[in-house]
């Protein structure tokens, strides 16, 4: 994955080089790390503003993240910041604001529906009338589930509500009867396929076919030209619509994944896990997951997880997990090989693990057998991606291809502080992975 030098682009001032933009320096003085640093900072406050969103749908806010936001916000402005130096400073604090900001939510969905347990969810579609769920709002599934309590109608999660399975709050409704299909980005085959009502509740949602198009509502903040918008909770049209619609025959047997791993299920297990690594029946973690996109390459980690030695264990997160958690893994002596911490967000959660394998082990989170692999698609994976920097890991493997502003001067300061790898082949990567841990 070669990058390229990318010259500056920005238009945000009336001072914009021949009126159109600035594209060497900027007429205000501005260069292009600067730039790239600002643009950084701004894409990580949006993934930052999307997780303190949902937090506050349940009723959580936190004074500190406003500030960062505000802040951060007046940093990019026209001839406030120049300092390439500061802005990486930002970005390190957009880090830790961000594992503030996952906390909160954490906080906010337990509180809200309890602590996530491990849950088999079945991914094929029981006979009758149906809603699919998609986005990453758990507030707006509950009130959904409320809504269409005893009505006959299955509501199932599609993408980055899986996880929604695992709490307790939201699995005690009978009718919450499944997740169809994989990451976003199947949305226009499955929602052709299924002739159910369909409920966006956030990204990743795109435009839709006309033939499911009326069908289909948006809620929060997520609108789609020609689709009908809900505001607040109400789905009562989302509801007319479904019950309209003919019942889902053919069953197709039931399929099942797992999901709902919490940070008290794994850290319970701290001692069994300690002896597994000490007896070496666990040789290494990996914690694989992340914003998926439609791309080929990114059967990278596919590959990369069905490759891995029948002793290591995986964490998984996202809608990256879809890639793989198909995959038949089996257990270590009842420690499951894969396990599905969730939502992007539950980065949090991955990170509290990771801590408390640490101090079980008594070494720093450096030291731990441990890999990371993300997949990296939209702008919360730069605040999560700035949270593991935050926390000094160092030789995150990134792919599959990173977004175009991560330049090759973005890239060699990444690469030169924490010595972050871009994937190249999954099995060539292992072996190098293996021989630096030897
Ligand atoms: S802020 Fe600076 S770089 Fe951007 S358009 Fe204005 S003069 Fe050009
Ligand atoms: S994990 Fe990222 S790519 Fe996937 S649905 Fe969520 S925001 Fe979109």
């Amino acid at each position: 994955m070669a990058k390229n030098d990318l010259k500056m682009f920005c238009y945000q001032c009336s001072q914009a080089s021949h009126g159109t933009g600035c594209t060497v320096k900027g007429v205000c003085g501005k260069d292009s790390l600067s730039t790239h640093l600002q643009d950084n900072l701004t894409f990580a406050a949006r993934g930052i503003a999307a997780y303190s969103y949902h937090a506050q749908e349940l009723g959580y806010t936190d004074e500190q993240i406003d500030t960062f936001l505000t802040n951060a916000g007046y940093s990019v402005i026209t001839n406030v910041n120049f300092d390439p130096e500061n802005l990486l400073d930002q970005a390190l604090e957009a880090g830790r604001i961000n594992l503030e900001t996952m906390r909160l939510l954490k906080d906010a969905h337990i509180e809200a529906y309890g602590e996530p347990e491990p849950t088999n969810v079945r991914t094929t579609p029981v006979k009758g009338r149906g809603i699919i769920a998609t986005g990453h709002s758990l507030k707006a599934l509950e009130e959904l589930l409320k809504q269409t309590s005893g009505l006959g109608i299955n509501v199932y999660t599609h993408s980055e509500l899986l996880p929604a399975h695992g709490y307790p709050g939201l699995r005690k409704f009978p009718h919450l009867a499944g997740n169809l299909g994989g990451a976003w980005f199947d949305q226009k085959q499955l929602f052709s396929n299924y002739e159910m009502a369909i409920l966006i509740t956030s990204n990743c949602v795109m435009p839709p076919l006309e033939n499911y198009q009326d069908r289909m509502f948006t809620t929060g903040l997520t609108r789609v030209p020609g689709v009908r918008h809900i505001d607040g909770f109400d789905f009562s049209p989302v509801i007319e619509r479904a019950l309209s619609l003919p019942k889902y025959e053919d069953t197709n047997g039931a399929r099942n994944l797992t999901t709902g791993f919490s940070a008290t299920t794994i850290t319970s297990l701290a001692d069994e896990i300690k002896e597994m690594v000490g007896t070496g029946q666990i040789r290494r973690f990996f914690l694989v997951g992340g914003c998926d996109a439609p791309l080929e390459q990114a059967e990278y980690y596919r590959d990369f997880v069905k490759n891995l030695p029948q002793d290591t264990v995986v964490m998984t997160l996202a809608c990256g997990k879809y890639r793989f958690n198909d995959l038949d893994l089996g257990d270590i002596h009842g420690i499951p090989r894969l396990i599905d911490l969730g939502q992007c967000n539950d980065a949090i959660v991955a990170v509290d693990i990771v801590m408390a394998l640490a101090e079980a082990f008594g070494v720093s989170i450096h030291e731990l057998p441990l890999t990371i692999a993300l997949t990296w698609m939209e702008q919360k994976a730069v605040a999560i991606f700035w949270s593991l920097l935050a926390l000094d890991i160092k030789g995150i493997y990134l792919g599959p291809l990173l977004p175009a502003w991560i330049d090759k001067n973005m890239l060699s300061i990444l690469k030169k502080r924490y010595d972050v790898k871009l994937i190249d082949e999954a099995e060539s990567d292992l072996v190098k992975i293996y021989r630096q841990a030897a």
